[in-house]
């Protein structure tokens, strides 16, 4: 197991095209890393760039205390599992499990062994014997886990591993994944566009975008305070509400409301206020947010309450269900206590 540490890291493409730009990055011993972003952002080619399927363009890439930029693929202690998970067909699921030890002809006895102990662990012990095409998907997924992690790699990388799942397997998968990954402690990283993935499996989160990181954090911190607007806008199943915010006298003025503002800019100030929907609570009056409830959409034990506003603005408010106001009725969104957070017009970054 290793650490990995990525020191001004690009990958630049024959085509021109920059997919990591200038990245520096250390993933802990034993961690547990998602990198995620919107398609395009440089994901995929950062991850095989650790494995070095892809060559650095410039920068480093250390495993462990090795400098491995110039070191092939196969010589890296780097296992990874692709989206499409590519078993082989007409190989027995043992079989399956213990090719990367036959390739690196460890005795017959020793792949057995190791098959059968890998599979057991990712309860796949009573299949043993049966071909990818007799298996679910959530299955064939497992196998391809059980292959990557039986040749005892320092990392782990898993390139979207469960977006082949249906939505319930998925959800199987992923506790199944975080508890493997605890149980053998290998340090890990896990591509994946879906924000609740993430925040779900992750130690913490890289938000990458264009090539470079917008915001490493835990999932807390990458939830609880984006660092900028596209950030704010990507983490969340329900977006966070953008409204358009000005400093006057000191107070925040937003969507006709007056708010104390959570930090001291000049007067004057435009600004772009962020709160979550689940940070809002409806109250019929206190020092919020009023306005007039135009829809409501069901969420599941939870609904999602649109407000318009006096100016015309839209907010979102998450209540439990049973706890929706009447539509038509005027009701105020009070935020709590230091989650309301301010962005700068200019750059979208965080103000406090
Ligand atoms: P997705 O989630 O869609 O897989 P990603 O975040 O993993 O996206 P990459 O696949 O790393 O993104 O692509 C980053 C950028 O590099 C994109 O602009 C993409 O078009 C470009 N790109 C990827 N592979 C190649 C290639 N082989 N040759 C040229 N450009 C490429």
């Amino acid at each position: 197991m290793a650490r990995i540490k990525i020191d001004q890291l690009s990958t630049v493409y024959p085509n021109g095209v920059r997919a990591v730009d200038s990245l520096d990055l250390e993933i802990a011993d034993g961690e547990f890393f998602a990198l995620l972003g919107p398609s395009g952002c440089g994901k995929t080619t950062l991850l095989r760039t650790i494995a070095g399927l892809e060559d650095a363009t410039e920068g480093t890439v250390s495993i462990g205390e090795q400098d491995v930029t110039s070191t092939e693929p196969g010589k890296r202690k780097v296992a990874m599992v692709f989206q499409d998970y590519a078993l082989f067909p007409h190989m027995t699921v043992s079989e399956n499990i213990s090719y990367p030890l036959k390739v690196r002809r460890h005795p017959k006895a020793q792949q057995r062994e190791v098959a059968e102990r890998t599979a057991n662990s990712l309860s796949l012990g009573g299949l043993l014997e049966r071909r990818p095409g007799q298996l679910s998907g959530g299955q064939q997924q497992r196998v391809a886990l059980a292959r990557a992690v039986a040749i005892d790699a320092d990392v782990l990388l898993l390139d979207e591993p469960l977006s082949n799942l249906d939505a319930r397997l998925r959800l199987e998968a992923r506790t199944f994944l975080k508890r493997l990954q605890k149980e053998i402690g290998v340090t890990t990283v896990f591509v994946t566009h879906d924000q609740a993935e993430a925040l779900a499996l992750a130690d913490r989160i890289a938000v990458m975008e264009s090539g470079r990181i917008r915001q490493l954090g835990s999932p807390r911190e990458v939830f609880g305070r984006p660092a900028d607007t596209f950030v704010a806008n990507f983490i969340g199943s329900t977006p966070m509400n953008l409204l358009d915010g000005t400093i006057d006298n000191g107070q925040l003025a937003v969507a006709g409301a007056k708010l104390p503002a959570p930090v001291d800019l000049p007067d004057e100030t435009k600004v772009t206020v962020g709160v979550r929907p689940e940070y809002l609570t409806l109250e019929a009056d206190g020092q919020g947010i009023t306005g007039t409830v135009s829809t409501i959409e069901n969420l599941g034990v939870s609904s999602l309450v649109t407000l318009e506003c006096p100016d015309g603005s839209l907010v979102g408010v998450t209540v439990r269900e049973q706890h929706e106001p009447a539509i038509g009725s005027k009701v105020t969104a009070v935020p709590e206590q230091g989650r309301l957070l301010l962005y700068s017009k200019e750059d979208g970054t965080i103000l406090g």
